[in-house]
């Protein structure tokens, strides 16, 4: 049974819907073909999850434990970076 997540988190009122979500089980984004979250979809994911980045941690969890079953084979640490590590890197939003 797969653990992604239906819903985790109740985007803001006025969130479009994402046409960039993850192709499984490659996690190719459906929009622009790069791996999932690809640029587009971090950016909607850290404008939706404003205020609540551990809810956007606890959904990129899920995500990435799915991620690790689908990929079977590859390292851990690559898909952690991929999944988990990016929101850390990024700046929050200055004008807040
Ligand atoms: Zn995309």
């Amino acid at each position: 049974m797969p653990v992604f997540p239906t819903v985790a988190h109740q985007p803001k009122g006025n969130a479009a819907v994402s046409m960039h979500v993850p192709v499984h089980p490659v996690w190719t984004c459906a929009a622009c073909g790069r791996p999932w979250p690809c640029p587009s979809r971090q950016r909607q994911l850290l404008a939706e999850y404003t205020d609540a980045r551990v809810s956007l941690l606890v959904f990129l969890s899920a995500c990435f434990v799915q991620a690790c079953a689908d990929f079977g084979t590859t390292p851990a640490g690559v898909l952690y970076r991929r999944f988990l590590a990016w929101p850390h890197e990024m700046p929050i939003d200055p004008d807040r």
